[in-house]
């Protein structure tokens, strides 16, 4: 299977939805009519759709006054329907949302021992409008605990979010690679170019109640340059050819002869004037590649890694598998050289 190396992104909003199923029951119509509405007043703009009990047909709310206008007469479309909720059930499964869904009743619903196990069941919040009225309105909320980014073959190589001082850090284990996210957020957006298989990296947002999200990432042009690789300078060339055939070279600072591994004169600094420390850096013949930007860099055909700590991986048997730390002065790839020069 052929690695591929792909520009992707997502761009999501956190605040969940709300769905809210009323009972059209008539002799209780004044209460659940009034804890309805008090909802919606109560998280403006969350609650997106409404049904009644034994209807699959759903009644859209764009703004509050919609359910003012229209609730009663909505109502009267669905008296006398069966206390049933399973095809409204269905109906949201399919749609695949993970928002919290609230039920305002009076009496018992025929089929919802049927659900009682179900990933749908634990996003449901029950009203009897019998025993209360609605007052806390926190108990609907289903805030984000965690949310990360993993894929098969994933390797992110540079990444970009929104907004910028969200915290996130590459984690490895068990051969897969995640970005994990965090902070409590309204939205959050992301430019990623990555190493992946034939199916795209996804996002996943686990909120405390249901089973995470699953987002997957889309195509997008090059949101990143490609990194530029630089002429070494004329005097920095020996020194570089001297560390790659571990021999003596002529130090630019001193004269003197200095052994390939030792980077600073004792006369002073740094040699490789310009080249930045305790990053990797990669040689290609008369050019040099810093990785400050990026997180890794691809190599052989993206089924090697080598990532700015100068860790390499290679994809081995469906895993990436953590090979080494590279020495001062390493081929990593056929005529490209890695030097990371600890200080
Ligand atoms: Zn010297």
């Amino acid at each position: 299977m052929q690695k591929r190396i792909k520009d992707i992104y997502f761009n999501v909003n956190f605040s969940s939805s709300v769905t809210i199923i009323l009972e059209p029951s008539e002799e209780k119509w004044d209460k659940i009519y009034g804890n309805c509405l008090s909802f919606i007043m109560n998280l403006p703009g969350r609650v997106n759709k409404i049904y009644f009990l034994g209807n699959k047909r759903e009644y859209q709310i764009f703004i509050p006054q919609d359910f003012e206008m229209n609730g009663t007469g909505w109502f009267r479309e669905n008296i006398k329907r069966p206390c049933l909720i399973g095809g409204i059930l269905e109906n949201l499964l399919n749609e695949g949302g993970r928002g919290m869904i609230v039920v305002i009743f009076s009496k018992e619903i025929i089929d919802i021992k049927d659900w009682e196990n179900s990933e749908i069941f634990e996003r449901m919040v029950f009203v009897n409008v019998n025993e209360e009225k609605l007052t806390n309105f926190q108990r609907f909320e289903n805030p984000v605990e965690k949310i990360y980014i993993r894929g098969k073959g994933f390797f992110p190589l540079v990444y970009k979010m929104k907004p910028e001082n969200i915290k996130s850090f590459v984690e490895y284990r068990d051969g897969e690679f995640t970005i994990k996210i965090n902070g409590n957020l309204e939205n959050l957006e992301g430019h990623l170019k990555v190493i992946c298989s034939d199916e795209n990296p996804k996002l996943f947002i686990k909120r405390s109640k249901g089973s995470p999200e699953e987002i997957i990432l889309k195509d997008e042009n090059p949101w990143f340059n490609n990194p530029e690789w630089i002429s070494i300078p004329e005097d920095l060339i020996e020194v570089i050819n001297a560390g790659i055939m571990k021999k003596e070279y002529r130090c630019p600072i001193c004269g003197k002869n200095h052994r390939y591994d030792r980077l600073l004169c004792p006369e002073g600094g740094s040699i490789l004037k310009g080249f930045p420390h305790n990053k990797t850096i990669l040689i290609k013949r008369k050019e040099y590649l810093p990785l400050s930007d990026w997180i890794a860099f691809p190599l052989k055909n993206n089924e090697r890694v080598i990532t700015d700590e100068g860790i390499i991986y290679d994809w081995k048997d469906g895993r990436w598998e953590r090979k080494k730390m590279i020495d001062l002065y390493e081929e990593v790839d056929d005529e490209i050289w890695g030097i990371f020069h600890r200080i």
